[in-house]
Parts: structure tokens; sequence; C-alpha cells
């Protein structure tokens, strides 16, 4: 199953299976094929060069001298060979050369002019085309063990006797294909008195080639899966680490960097792609530290402004997709300056750092962000968040405050360390901007500030947000340590 399913049809995989069984099987049937006509034509050369041999055998086995016809026989000198009737034929040469060769001759005699048709008593296939060379003589017999001397051999062999002086092929011979070899007879004029021909069974021959055939065939299938397993194998090995590669990738696409470099044992050029992809997600890896630690605050290990605005820019986009309410809240220390005034800088730095602890509490609980905006300055960004889940964050943050109990003899209301709160929440809209919520939230701890202290105060985000430009420093940006343009 698992097998099947990595085969997806849009794969390489896939498409490489299909490729390689289609070349496996053309390489196998021509290769075959090939195999099976070079074999055929090696066999009948190698079989012809013996054909000629054995003819040059049996004609000196039968005699010498002329080839002559005297009263419708044929004679080798005095030597008579036959005259188509099983009494005269003169047996004796060609089952000595039968014997010795273990091929089978004849010799026939031309009759010219003679009506052609079947031979009394004897056995003719159906459909054979006699011709007119009579046969006198021979070795063998037919299936039957009946003597085969009277019949006609092939006309299509006649014809090739009369035209070239020779025949090479297949034949019909007494009822079964053999390759043979067929020379004209002549007499000492140079007429065709006869022919004569050795042959050998041409089914032997193909059943042998095809036995070569099948053996080299089996080697040849056998080599070409190995082969084909070797190359699925290698060409897996890579597949899957393109695989590997566009997963490892993919991670990367979705903004996170693996912990893990890329594991290739490859030295080819797989494992040149492999460590340049490791070396660039090192470079990557760097940055990202040097961009994660220019977004941290060193005093207290919060963000700062930039990881702030990177932060809203994605909960705000977060927020306004899934139409969620978006809450930010500014906290201010209160009576900082006389604080640090009186009991040090360095008293001070401690005192923002506790406070920056509290935050990182309320962070792991709330999955809230924190963030010090500047000076004694926090703000926290809250995303999907009610109105009481924010006043109970506003409330926590006070509390643990004042659980510190930091002393604090400068303050004008308390005696320890306090801080004012102001919150701003709605669901964003394209129009509204961090700056807007800063405003809001900013407006909202500024009446802490101007009224009590040591609390803090809930806004509204209007749907029809317009900033207040106659806010408390004349409108001229959103809170007095924020640098940002106002928005329009
Ligand atoms: P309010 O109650 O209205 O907030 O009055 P405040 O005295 O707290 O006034 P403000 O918030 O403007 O005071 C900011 C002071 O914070 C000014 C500066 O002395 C101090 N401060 C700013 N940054 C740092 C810092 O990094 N470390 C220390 N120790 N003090 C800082
Ligand atoms: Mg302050």
């Amino acid at each position: 199953m698992t097998f099947i399913k990595a085969l997806r049809f849009r794969s390489l995989r896939f498409k490489f299976v299909i490729l390689l069984l289609f070349f496996s099987v053309l390489t196998v049937a021509s290769i075959f094929g090939i195999m099976r006509k070079v074999l055929m034509q090696m066999e009948e050369t190698l079989i012809a060069n013996r054909l000629v041999a054995d003819i040059n055998y049996i004609e000196d086995l039968i005699g010498s001298g002329d080839w002559n016809i005297k009263s419708d026989a044929i004679y080798r000198g005095d030597t008579p060979i036959g005259d188509g009737t099983e009494a005269m034929a003169n047996f004796r040469p060609f089952l000595e050369h039968e014997r010795k060769t273990g091929t089978f001759s004849y010799v026939f005699i031309k009759r010219n002019g003679e009506g052609l048709g079947y031979v009394e008593g004897t056995a003719t296939q159906k459909g054979y085309r006699q011709g007119h060379y009579l046969r006198v003589a021979g070795s063998t017999k037919d299936p039957n063990g009946q003597s085969i001397v009277g019949t006609y051999i092939d006309k299509q062999v006649a014809d090739a006797l009369d035209e070239k002086g020779f025949y090479e092929g297949e034949a019909n011979v007494a009822g079964g294909m053999i390759y043979c070899r067929y020379n004209a007879l002549r007499d000492k004029d140079g007429n065709i008195v006869g022919a004569i021909v050795v042959g050998r069974n041409i089914s032997e021959l193909q059943r042998h080639v095809r036995e070569i055939v099948r053996m080299m065939s089996i080697g040849m299938t056998a080599a070409i899966l190995l082969l084909g397993g070797i190359l699925f194998l290698s060409a897996n090995r890579w597949i899957s680490m393109i695989n590997k590669i566009v997963n490892y990738l993919k991670i990367i696409e979705e903004g996170s960097i693996p912990d893990e470099p890329l594991v290739s044992r490859s030295r080819d050029e797989m494992g040149m792609l492999v460590t340049e992809i490791n070396h660039m997600v090192d470079s990557l890896r760097e940055k990202e530290i040097l961009r994660r630690n220019s977004e941290i605050d060193q005093l207290t290990g919060l963000a700062n402004r930039f990881g702030l605005n990177r932060h809203f820019e994605e909960v705000f986009e977060d927020c306004y997709k899934n139409g969620s309410p978006l809450a930010v809240g500014i906290m201010d220390i209160d009576f900082f300056k006389p604080f640090n005034d009186n009991y040090g800088h360095r008293a001070g730095d401690e005192c923002i750092a506790m406070l920056a602890g509290i935050l990182k509490d309320v962070e792991r609980k709330t999955k809230a962000f924190c963030a010090r905006f500047g000076g004694d300055e926090f703000l926290i960004v809250c995303n999907g968040l009610g109105r009481d889940a924010l006043e109970a964050i506003a409330k926590e943050i006070k509390d643990r405050v004042l659980e510190k109990r930091v002393p604090h003899a400068y303050s004008q209301v308390s005696d320890i360390v306090t801080l004012s709160q102001g919150y701003c929440c709605g669901v964003p809209t394209q129009y509204k901007k961090l700056n807007d919520y800063i405003y809001m939230a900013d407006s909202a701890m500024y009446e802490v500030k101007k009224s009590t202290k040591n609390n803090f105060k809930l806004a509204e985000m209007p749907d029809a947000f317009r900033p207040n430009l106659s806010g408390r420093d004349g409108g001229r940006s959103c809170c007095p340590q924020c640098p940002w343009p106002q928005s329009q």
C-alpha cells in the first residue's frame, strides 16, 4: 500500500517506473528480434557452407567422369545412378554419405518436355507443385518408410535450377521442410541433365536457434531486470532525496527554520545541492537570530518597538481576517521620574525589570504579547479577548505590581510603586492602524493619569474611528513618546 501510495500518478517516481518498464520491454523485444535474426543468419551461412562441402563429398562417392544420359537413365561416367525406378536406383554411395555425414542426398534426372504430375505409387504433398526433375536415387525414405525415388522436386526449385544452376534454401523433401543445396548436373557439353541435392532438417535448426535465443533471452531479461532494479533503486534514492528537500524547503516557505540540517551521504551533485541548502539555512538562521535580537529590549528581554510592530501587523491581519477583537493596552509607572531621581538609575532599572517580569508571566498565561514601548512605558497586545478578559488582565497587572510593594516615598498617590493603564479594544477594519489603537489606549491611560493614577481604564475602539486631534499633546502624535506620525 505504501509503495502504491508512493507511486502517485503525477509523481516523478511514477513517471520513472513507467519509463523504465517501457524501455525494458522495448529493449528485450528488440534484442530478442535482432538476436533471433542474427543467429538464424549465422546458422544458415554455416549450414550452407557445410552443404557445399557435402555436395562435393557425395559427388566423389558417386564416382568420376561426366554426367550423362543413356536410355532414360542418368550416369556418372559409366556408373549408373538411376532412371526414376526403385529397381535401377543406385543407393550405395548415398547411404554411405548419410552414414558418414548425417546429411541426406539425392540425384535427379531432368525430364525435358514431359508432362508434369504425380508419379503413381509415391507419396506427395497436397498443393505441392512438382517440377520436371525426377528423383532417381538417394539416401532416405519418406516418413512412412516408403522410398521417394520417382517423385518430382518442387517446381520452385526446378525453375531456380534451370535459371541459375543452383538453389539454396528451404524446400519440401518427402513432406518435411528441409534446408537444402541443389546443384544442377551438366554433361560434357554443358547441358543440364539432372540435379544433386544435400539437405538438413530445418525444423531441427530452428529448434536449436529457438533454444539458444530462449536461453539468451532469459539471461538478458534477467540482466535487464537487474539493471532496471539497480536503476530504480538509484533513482528512488534521488527522488526520495528530492522529496526530502521539497518538504524541507516547504518548512522554510511557511516561515520556520528547521532545527536539523538536511542529511545526504552522496558526494555527487545531489550532495552539493544539500550542502548548499544547509549553508543557506545556516545563514537564514543567523539572520533570524540577528533579527530576533534586534527586536528585543536588552534591559527587560521583552520585545522592543521593532518586535511590536512586526507582531502587531501579524495579529492585526489575523483579527481582520477572522473578524475577532483586537486589544492594545498601554501602561506607565506613576511618578517614575522622581523614583529614578531619588533611588538612582539602577533602582529604576530594577523597577522596570520587575514590571517586565510580571508582563512575561501574563504573556505565558494569556498568550498576550508585551513590549517595552520606551522608558517606563509598556504595551500589551491581546488577540481575540473580550472586555471581561481584558479587564481581568489589567486588574492582575495592577495587583501584581502592588503585591511587589516596591517602596516609593516620592509618589503622590501611594508609598509603593504603582502604574496606570489604558486599554482600547475593537474589531479591526482596513482603516485602523496600530497608531489608532495606541492613540485610543493612550487617551484612556491619560485619563487615569489625570485623575487617580494607580488604576486602569478600558475604551472601545469606535467603528468610525477618527483620532482626537486635540488630545493631550495637541494632536501632534498619539502619545508623548511615540515618534510615529498620527493616523490620517
Ligand atoms: P507619570 O506619573 O505622569 O508617568 O510621571 P513620570 O514621572 O513617571 O514621568 P515619565 O513617565 O515621563 O517619566 C519617564 C522617566 O523614566 C524619565 C526617565 O528618567 C526614566 N527612564 C526612561 N528610560 C529609563 C531607563 O531605561 N532606565 C531608568 N532607570 N529610567 C528610565
Ligand atoms: Mg511614568
